[in-house]
């Protein structure tokens, strides 16, 4: 068999331990495997590149468009921008896809029958890491969703539903709060959903569906999300089917696709021969499926049931008396070699379509409509006011209103604090203040408003310009106006 290019990082952490015993799996499974091996992460960072990879690992990954990565270390807080989400994003890889299967009863779990296939949009939302500090007390994350991106995640997931015959896709947003980025979330599911009249489809606000899933997550089957809550979630599901360190993921663009276990790098348990590569080595055999080697993966994944219904375990997922050995990275590995060729006995065993896989669906708009009328109306300006009185900032702010543009509000924190705000809401240093036009207006307007209020001694923070589409307001209310 000709040998597909594979591009490989062992990573930081357990990574190296997770990925020598994957690739000793693969390689005696007979995997046709042409690896190139980079190096990203911590010791990148350390030698002074921020960006955590060198310029010639992105031609590796542009040459083999296939990427199995262990995990690898993000400074919590400050310091460098995560490599995952990077990669991810520069590679336009926007399914993040995550089985979450429960092996009872040799896995403990609460929920014997869960198999659950997170879908997780992997370009957008919060995870944009567009962050600013707009005053000395606030923070600000921008949440971008846009119309293109949710198309394509949502119609990837339907595609995965009816070429992995699957039952329902439901979507977890909140739009009840986030009205227009994730109500563009729900609004996109719904009109391609309809497009799916043989897969049921259902919607949750993400909060109680999420307790739901942790509850009963035999109720769901494909289950697609934006970023940050199927980042969230995912971890949710793959604990609760029995170990985080059980998970492997996909990262699906058009041109490039990832593979990686859905945990970190775990530092505690790192050089103990201690992690369980179970998760890096699921990423690897959906990286099988997804280079056309479905054979191999079958086997290798055949073996790994084999290998947990004998009661072979790591530390994460060793119970007393259902357990039969309690085994560290290396042994296990040399468990599931043992056992290639085999199958299980009560667990089900799989079997991997031999066709090649189905290309992702193609991006295709769901309405074709062109960019329609943008109509600018006003401005929000978020001002500095560390005085926190609402009242003399609107007297200061409305006599510099002219124009046509009229001070409307002037909120906290996303509450109208003026007019007729309340003496109980709590008020921080930043204040944004809504100027709009009944007319419209013009950006030279909005400009020479911005002057007269810099001239006024005010210190503009932020600003953010108000805008209809085709006549729909292209913006939120306040709290409470
Ligand atoms: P983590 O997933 O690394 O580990 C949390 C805990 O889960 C561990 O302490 C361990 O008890 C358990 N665990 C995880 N993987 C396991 C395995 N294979 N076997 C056995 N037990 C396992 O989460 P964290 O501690 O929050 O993050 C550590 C680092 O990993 C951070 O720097 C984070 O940014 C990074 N991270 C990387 C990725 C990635 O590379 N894709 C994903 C998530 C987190």
């Amino acid at each position: 068999m000709t040998k597909t290019p594979v591009t490989v990082a062992h990573g930081d952490g357990i990574g190296p331990e997770i990925m020598g015993a994957t690739l000793q799996i693969l390689e005696a499974a007979g995997a046709a495997l042409d690896i190139e091996t980079i190096e990203i992460g911590e010791k990148v960072y350390l030698r002074g590149n921020t960006a955590g990879i060198d310029p010639s690992s992105w031609e590796s990954l542009l040459r083999t468009k296939v990427f199995l990565k262990a995990p690898i270390t993000t400074p919590q807080g400050g310091g460098f921008k995560s490599l995952n989400v990077t990669t991810r994003k520069t590679l336009g890889q926007y399914a993040n896809v995550r089985p979450c299967v429960s092996y009872h009863p040799f896995i403990d779990t609460k929920h014997p029958n869960m198999d659950v296939v997170i879908v997780r949009e992997n370009e957008e939302d919060l995870y944009a890491g567009i962050e600013y500090q707009i005053s000395p007390e606030t923070m600000s994350c921008i949440k971008l969703i846009s119309r293109p991106g949710s198309e394509k995640i949502v119609r990837y997931a339907f595609e995965y539903a009816r070429r992995h015959n699957r039952k329902k896709v439901t979507v977890f947003m909140k739009d009840n709060i986030m009205k227009m980025t994730d109500g563009l979330f729900h609004k996109v599911f719904d009109e391609i959903a309809v497009q799916y009249p043989d897969i049921q489809k259902e919607a949750w606000i993400v909060d109680i569906g999420a307790a739901k899933m942790a509850d009963t997550p035999e109720a769901f089957d494909v289950i697609v999300m934006p970023n940050l809550y199927g980042d969230i979630l995912s971890d949710v599901a793959a604990q609760i089917a029995g170990s985080v360190g059980l998970a492997g993921s996909a990262n699906i663009g058009d041109k490039c696709a990832m593979f990686e276990a859905i945990h970190g790098s775990a530092p505690r348990r790192a050089g103990q021969n201690l992690a369980n590569p179970s998760g890096l080595l699921m990423g690897a055999i959906l990286m099988l499926v997804h280079i056309n080697q479905p054979e191999t993966a079958e086997r290798v994944h055949n073996a790994w049931l084999r290998t947990i219904e004998d009661g072979i375990h790591t530390y994460d997922i060793f119970t007393e008396g259902v357990s039969t050995q309690k085994v560290g990275t290396k042994e296990f590995a040399c468990a599931v070699v043992a056992r290639l060729g085999q199958k299980p006995n009560r667990l089900k065993p799989v079997a991997y379509a031999k066709t090649p896989p189905a290309q992702p669906a193609a991006p295709a708009a769901v309405s074709a409509a062109g960019p329609g009328k943008m109509e600018l109306k006003g401005i929000d300006l978020f001002v500095y006011w560390p005085s926190r009185n609402a009242n003399e900032l609107a007297e200061a702010m409305g006599k510099l209103a002219s124009d046509g543009l009229k001070l409307q509000m002037i909120d906290n924190r996303g509450v109208k604090v003026w007019p007729a705000g309340m003496a109980e809401t709590f008020c921080t240093d930043s204040f944004r203040c809504r100027f709009l036009s009944e007319r419209g207006t013009e950006m030279g307007k909005l400009i020479a408003l911005m002057q007269r209020v810099s001239n006024a001694g005010l210190d503009i923070v932020m600003t953010e310009t108000l805008r209809t589409f085709d006549g729909q307001q292209g913006y939120t209310l306040a709290q409470g106006q």
